[in-house]
């Protein structure tokens, strides 16, 4: 029988949250613990919920509330991994919201400034054309630029965060599949959690999921609270490429009613391969039953459609889409993800990220680190709790 591996934690799932976890217990956990990162995958590959070269970052984020001081908090971090790492992980080039005022995306973004007294800048029709040439502005829309905001290099990130964690100690193991994981007694009465993968058994004191898309398959009980969302990213094609580098242009979000009646919502980032933009939209987002079952092809019908109203948006773009890729993030009821540790078992999880964990994923890592080392973390919002119907009444 091979030998069995004793770890103090073990982080299962290393992308966005996963690798920030074993960064952020690298740091926290007392000196000596020995910690393990386990990862199906390399150590950076396209299958996760991180992959699509870049990604959004708002301090502004609609939601306002207590989601504001966490991506104040992330925002130092990302900040401080951009210095440790000595790359561009986090670019601080702002996000600027585009839309017709007096509408909700426009009017919750202004919120939530006003009540957390946010660094913008502020533009009516004629200074946003100015400022912003590359974007179509009818006479009703206004700007608002999140000085705050930025733009994340998503592989870079989970690279780097996990590279941090090995520097401090940690170990991560890539290319090996969790099969299943079992809470049971050791010879002292003590709970253990049982790891199983295809190369033996390892043996943890704690556990930290962190598998996203994945994560039904460890947690068959949350089977009913996450839904698998396909989501696809789109790139276009800009004639005059220079006026979209991030030197010009931050990430942004645009919101318009198209001619047909219908409300068209793009987001996206500078160019970062020097000849396309990142701009997207929801496409259809039927959920999944599972990572492998996703349907990797969008049809030329749809990418046409896109192409044209995208052309709309920015009139300098070629009328058809050059580059996509479809993704998929791990999707809970009401949003907001789950992270907790379960009742009664050396098990933390950080999963249901549901569109918005990059931005967070810093201070995420940090709340699992702190959950895990002592049961409690002090910036972790309530609402993110496994028992949502009962803690939602009381956020
Ligand atoms: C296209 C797209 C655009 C997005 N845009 C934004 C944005 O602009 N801003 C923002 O803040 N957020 C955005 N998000 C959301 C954000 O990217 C996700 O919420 C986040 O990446 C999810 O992180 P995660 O750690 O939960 O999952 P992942 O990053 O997918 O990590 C899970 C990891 O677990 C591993 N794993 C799974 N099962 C096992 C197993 N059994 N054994 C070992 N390893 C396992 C996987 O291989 C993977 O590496 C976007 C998401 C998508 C898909």
């Amino acid at each position: 029988m091979p030998k069995e591996e004793h770890y103090d934690y073990v982080v299962i799932g290393i992308g966005s949250i996963g690798s920030m976890a074993l960064w952020q217990l690298s740091k926290l956990a007392a000196s000596g613990k020995k910690i393990l990162g386990i990862e199906q995958y390399g150590q950076v590959h396209p299958h996760g919920g991180y992959a699509g070269e870049s990604r959004l970052f708002r301090v502004a984020v609609k939601e306002g509330g207590e989601l504001v001081p966490l991506a104040q908090r992330a925002r130092e971090m990302w900040l401080e991994l951009n210095a440790i790492s000595g790359r561009d992980v986090f670019l601080p080039i702002g996000a600027l919201s585009i839309g017709p005022k007096g509408t909700v995306p426009i009017e919750a973004t202004l919120s939530s400034i006003k009540e957390w007294n946010l660094e913008h800048d502020y533009f009516e029709p004629e200074e946003l054309r100015e400022r912003f040439p590359q974007f179509e502005v009818e006479d009703n829309m206004v700007g608002i630029l999140d000085l705050n905001g930025g733009g994340i290099r998503p592989e870079v990130a989970v690279a780097v965060a996990s590279d941090a964690a090995v520097e401090l100690g940690a170990e991560l193991r890539t290319h090996t599949r969790v099969d299943s994981i079992n809470v049971e007694t050791d010879e002292n009465g003590a709970e253990r959690v049982r790891i199983a993968t295809q190369d033996g058994d390892v043996l943890a004191a704690h556990v930290i999921i962190t598998t996203g898309s994945w994560a039904k398959e460890l947690l068959p009980e949350f089977e009913s609270k996450i839904s698998i969302t396909p989501i696809t990213l789109t790139w276009m094609m800009p004639r005059n490429i220079a006026q979209f580098s991030p030197e010009k242009l931050p990430v942004f979000l645009y919101d318009t009613d198209l001619s047909s009646g219908s409300h068209f919502h793009v987001y996206g980032a500078p160019s970062l391969d020097g000849y396309t933009v990142k701009i997207s939209h929801g496409h259809e987002r039927k959920p999944v039953g599972s990572v492998a079952e996703l349907n990797k092809v969008v049809s030329e019908e749809t990418l046409d459609e896109f192409s044209i109203n995208a052309s709309g948006v920015v009139p300098d773009f070629y009328e058809s889409c050059p580059r996509y890729s479809v993704h998929h993030d791990g999707f809970t009821e009401n949003g907001k993800p789950i992270i907790d540790r379960l009742k009664d078992k050396p098990i933390t999880v950080a999963v249901g990220m549901s569109g918005t964990g990059m931005k967070f994923a810093p201070i995420y890592g940090q709340i699992v680190a702190e959950l895990a080392i002592s049961g409690d973390s002090s910036v972790r919002p309530k609402a993110f709790g496994v028992e949502r119907e009962v803690l939602n009444q009381n956020v």
